[in-house]
């Protein structure tokens, strides 16, 4: 019917069609995760890895989002600037709660859980010569408090009123991000750096193999107090052993870093998501060392902050596992 060049470009455009068509079905998602040397952006990276395996059976295409941490990745999320992130239960906590409380219809009530993943201690570490000994004594040093948006900047923030400490408590603040911290401390710009992070990460590795640095243990009435109280902290420890020179463990606090998306997102797409993740388990927790120890039954009962989204529900129910 048609003559050979007709036909050829039908052909071509039938093609194209189909193949737009399988374009147009597959869902893009990216992952809001945080500095490259903590441990949110290799988790999200397995994350990713993970699901894009899983490509032809749920047609989701995943990315991950180098950002400044937890308090920007829930921003972008509630302004649909991105679709998933990891952030710590205590930003969480605060963020989906004052949501809650406020009369106004506030975007931040969309926020949703997939299941938290593995504990974040408090992190601090000083300059061997910087005579900090324990969180006290980081009063009248130089410290660097963590970039507005990070997670590490909220909880110390929270843990300065609770001491009653401002900014001129000490006799410099920076705001560096969490990857440049390590380089300042060993440069001796600052005397000490905290950050809120899973362990082992590349960025407390790099702390305390570049130059002579300690852990320092966050303890005490105060933070007893604020553990008490807020049911997001627990007490833990930083494991001996994971890093040079700091052969046993050092007690701080802690909180979690939790999978988190918002209603946006399908419930088709959450569970394809979920299934993805928890269908390989095995490789799942053999993403990062800071994940080998997780269990499915806690990683959804661990005292979510905000709840779970419903196409998770649907999985983990389906499952047994709720
Ligand atoms: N907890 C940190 C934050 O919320 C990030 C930790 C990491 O990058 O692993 O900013």
């Amino acid at each position: 019917m048609f003559n050979r060049p007709i036909k050829n470009v039908v052909i071509q455009l039938t093609a194209l069609f189909f193949i737009s068509q399988i374009a147009i079905a597959e869902t893009f998602v990216t992952i809001g995760t945080g500095g490259v040397t903590g441990v949110y952006y290799p988790a999200g990276s397995g994350i990713c890895k993970l699901i894009n395996q899983k490509l032809a059976k749920h047609n989701i295409r995943c990315a991950i989002e180098s950002t400044g941490g937890s308090v920007y990745n829930l921003e972008q999320l509630a302004s649909g600037k991105l679709d998933l992130a990891i952030a710590q239960s205590d930003v969480l906590f605060h963020t989906y709660k004052n949501a809650e409380a406020a009369a106004s219809n506030d975007e931040n009530q969309a926020l949703r859980t997939l299941f938290a993943i593995y504990p974040e201690p408090f992190t601090v570490v000083a300059r061997a010569d910087s005579g900090i000994n324990t969180f006290e004594d980081l009063k009248g040093k130089r410290v660097n408090i963590g970039n507005p948006g990070s997670g590490q900047r909220d909880t110390m923030e929270v843990i300065m009123k609770a001491y009653g400490w401002t900014i001129s408590d000490f006799s410099l603040i920076s705001e560096l991000k969490s990857a440049e911290q390590s380089k300042a401390l060993c440069d001796d710009r600052i005397d000490a750096m905290v950050f809120t992070v899973g362990h082992p990460s590349r960025s407390i590795k790099e702390a305390t193999t570049s130059c002579k640095t300690k852990i320092v243990s966050v303890t005490g009435p105060i933070i007893n107090e604020l553990v008490k109280k807020n049911r997001y902290y627990r007490l833990t420890t930083i494991p001996g052993g994971m890093y040079a020179n700091n052969p046993d463990a050092i007690p701080t606090f802690g909180v979690g870093a939790i999978f988190v998306t918002t209603t946006r997102l399908s419930n088709e797409s959450v569970y394809g998501i979920v299934q993805s993740l928890f269908e390989n388990f095995d490789s799942f927790n053999n993403l990062h060392p800071a994940f080998s120890n997780l269990q499915k039954k806690q990683m959804i009962d661990a005292n979510l902050p905000a709840p779970l989204h419903e196409g998770a529900k649907k999985y983990y129910s389906e499952m047994g596992l709720l």
